[in-house]
């Protein structure tokens, strides 16, 4: 059992140095388990919250917690998102000059750094500091790189089993997002530590809102998303470097500020790119799945697949880098019959090769499904859920299924007629009777069944045969060109009148012309969170760290809501640790306090005008309210305007002539709507005084 006095710190560390008010699930058990000193093996989605289960406990160790961590180029946030919570951390590797890495020792000796980040090349190089002594903990991040049956083997990973040889009674916490069996076997045999505790969180992320699309005009769909979320930072990934690189051109050439990233870019390309997108210097990343891990950027908004992934392992991992603050993500997977037709190319002839083909096959039937996305996914790390989820594509437009025989019919026999040796895109050319090259050489505009399905849209043909190929009712020759055959259910649908069920094919809603949404003004709205945001880009850039390590968006859209004005308030935001309230609490309580200030000045704004009318309704004259209330007469005019077309009961007429206000009406069409009231003062030769100008333009507006 844990001591009571650290039992009591727990909550209040947890606040004072991370500003959050609670432990997320399992979090308080995985730390407790550290602080006994048991070994553990956390096992959590990305973005569930993995790096308090270690750095909370540094806090409370006597001695150094070890990180080992497999990207030197990340160490930096991870080191700096700590400082700025106000905990003494550094990072270690070999490039360091070595009187910083001296004093890195000596920070180590005084206990004066309460982790140190390493990548596993440098370890060796900690001999003298590698000792019971002096260090208290050691943290085993992204620990699936130690086996080859990962995705992300590194060969460094595998010379960590000394670390429990050498210090038997240090705690060793190894964290990971993949859950497969295998590979968690592996990294307790590796590690030597078969004894650890194992926690698996839920892979639930539900704040991720998951949708697939049909792949057709891909580029179109992506720019309108984009378009439409102007401050909101997104990952594109591509199964190709050339693709990433295609699609970021063709993002930029349409004003996006997008950058391709891929293995094939040299070290300092990659490195550039990495950190402009943490910096919200860049939008948008269009990059193969080289990117991303140890990127824990808490505002990527969103998450894009461009092309299908080889396994479900893969998305969810990709998907699971939207959303870490816990605010509202989403995640588009784009569902095309070619890609998997490519993924099965590549893994041909691969070792593991049916492993991999089983795997791509459960990808697809998730990108095909017609139940709640959330639950296959989950069904796919072992977990059950007992309700659909609300938050996935098919939950929020469930689809509509009608019988579909007929067609069915349709293309299974022309798939018959062309002897079962075309692929899709022939087929669909038969079914819609098109006259081009490859039908008139082969002759198969002179069919019976040439045209019989001239009705239905390519696309729509498209998505029907899939279903079609899904439900068993023909299926994809992989090896004979993808040419589509029959199957034994094919038959039962031709001459036994077999009910087929279908579902109306799923409308891109985002199609439309380019040029047109270009012009599209991005409205942006003066809003609290706005504010807040553009302040701490200021401070971000100023203290040289990226935005999301200053307050998270979840931390923002809570000061939105509560409006913490005193510094009280402000520590009681989720979010806001001691140290960030004693260097940021001014500058964001100044800004709170001067956005509610404008708003008070725009609702007196609207008060005065009530001050106005309550006169004009007691009777009194535009002098004796302009006296009354020491303000000009025009400006009481220009309440009276207002109110006028607010509705109030405010009688114009006593002031402007029908004959007038029919002049100002012509005016206005011929002035062509100026924006101001000169223009008619002076075409009315100053015959009109302004105050009617007002009074009849409000009439006419209002009159519509
Ligand atoms: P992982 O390493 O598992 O991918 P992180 O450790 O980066 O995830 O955590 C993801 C996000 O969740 C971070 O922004 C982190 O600050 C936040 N977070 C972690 N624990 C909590 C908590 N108890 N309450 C609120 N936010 C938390
Ligand atoms: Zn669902």
């Amino acid at each position: 059992m844990l001591s009571t006095e650290n039992q009591e710190k727990l909550l209040p560390t947890l606040k004072k140095y991370f500003g959050y008010d609670q432990f997320r699930t399992q979090q308080q058990e995985i730390i407790e388990s550290v602080l006994l000193k048991n070994d553990n093996l956390v096992i959590m989605p990305t973005g569930g919250g993995k790096s308090i289960c270690f750095q909370l406990p540094a806090l409370l160790f006597d001695g150094l917690t070890l990180v080992i961590s497999p990207l030197i180029a990340l160490m930096k946030d991870q080191v700096d998102g700590l400082n700025a919570n106000g905990i003494a951390a550094d990072f270690y590797n070999s490039s360091q000059e070595t009187h910083e890495q001296n004093s890195i020792f000596d920070k180590v000796v005084n206990k004066e750094i309460k982790l140190l980040y390493v990548a596993p090349e440098s370890l060796q190089l900690l001999q003298n500091i590698l000792t019971e002594e002096h260090v208290s903990c050691i943290a085993i991040d992204e620990a699936h790189c130690i086996s080859s049956w990962g995705h992300d083997f590194r060969p460094s990973y595998q010379q960590l089993g000394f670390l429990k040889k050498t210090l038997p009674n240090t705690p060793i916490i190894a964290l990971t997002a993949t859950a497969d069996k295998a590979t968690r076997r592996d990294i307790l045999d590796q590690l030597n530590i078969p004894n650890a505790k194992r926690f698996l969180a839920s892979f639930d992320r539900k704040n991720i809102e998951l949708e697939v699309r049909p792949a057709n005009d891909r580029v179109l769909q992506i720019l309108k998303f984009v378009r439409k979320k102007p401050n909101e930072a997104g990952i594109i990934y591509c199964l190709s470097r050339k693709s990433t690189e295609d699609l970021a051109s063709k993002l930029k050439q349409n004003g996006i500020n997008a950058t391709a990233y891929h293995a094939g870019l040299n070290f300092l390309e990659r490195t550039k790119t990495q950190e402009d997108f943490i910096y919200d210097k860049t939008q948008v990343v269009c990059a193969t799945i080289a990117f991303g891990m140890g990127i824990d950027k808490s505002n990527v908004r969103w998450v894009i697949h461009y092309n299908m992934p080889k396994n479900i392992e893969g998305y969810y991992q990709e998907i699971g880098r939207s959303g870490r603050d816990g605010m509202k993500a989403t995640a588009i997977l784009f569902h095309s019959y070619s890609d998997v037709i490519q993924l099965r190319k590549f893994m041909s002839g691969a070792a593991n090769e049916e492993v991999q083909a089983a795997k791509l096959e459960r990808m697809k039937q998730f990108s095909e499904a017609t139940t709640c996305r959330r639950k296959i996914l989950l069904s796919y790390f072992g977990e059950l859920m007992a309700k659909n989820c609300g938050n996935c594509d098919v939950c929020k437009n469930p689809p509509q299924f009608f019988n579909g025989t007929v067609i069915a019919q349709k293309a299974l026999s022309v798939i018959a007629r062309l002897k079962e040796e075309e692929a899709t895109g022939t087929v669909i050319d038969v079914l819609r009777g098109a006259h081009n090259a490859t039908i008139l050489d082969k002759g198969y505009d002179k069919l019976k069944s040439h045209g019989v399905g001239k009705e239905i849209s390519w696309r729509d043909w498209q998505q029907y045969i899939i279903q079609l190929i899904n439900q068993g009712f023909c299926e994809i020759a992989f090896h004979k060109n993808n040419a589509l055959r029959l199957t034994n259910f094919s038959k039962k649908v031709l001459f036994e009148n077999e009910i087929v069920y279908l579902t109306k094919p799923v409308e891109v809603k985002e199609k439309e012309v380019v040029e047109k949404a270009i012009k599209e003004p991005k409205v942006k709205k003066d809003t609290l969170f706005e504010r807040l945001r553009k302040l701490r880009h200021q401070i971000a850039l100023d203290e040289n760290i990226p935005a999301y390590l200053v307050f998270s968006d979840a931390t923002l859209k809570e000061m939105e809501r509560a409006r913490p004005m005193c510094e009280a308030d402000l520590l009681e935001i989720s979010g806001v640790g001691q140290r960030k309230l004693e260097v940021y609490g001014d500058d964001f309580i100044a800004e709170i306090v001067s956005f509610v200030g404008s708003k008070v000045k725009k609702e007196r704004k609207n008060d005065t005008n009530l001050v106005t009318y309550e006169l004009y309704k007691e009777g009194l004259s535009i002098d004796e309210i302009a006296k009354k209330r020491n303000l000009k007469s025009t400006t009481i005019f220009s309440h009276l305007a207002k109110l006028y077309t607010d509705g109030k009961n405010v009688d114009i007429h006593s002031f402007v002539s029908n004959e007038e206000v029919e002049k100002i009406r012509k005016a206005q069409e011929e002035l062509e709507n100026p924006p101001a009231l000169k223009p008619y003062f002076d075409l009315f030769e100053g015959q009109i005084e302004y105050f009617k100008i007002r009074l009849a333009l409000a009439m006419i507006e209002k009159e519509g």
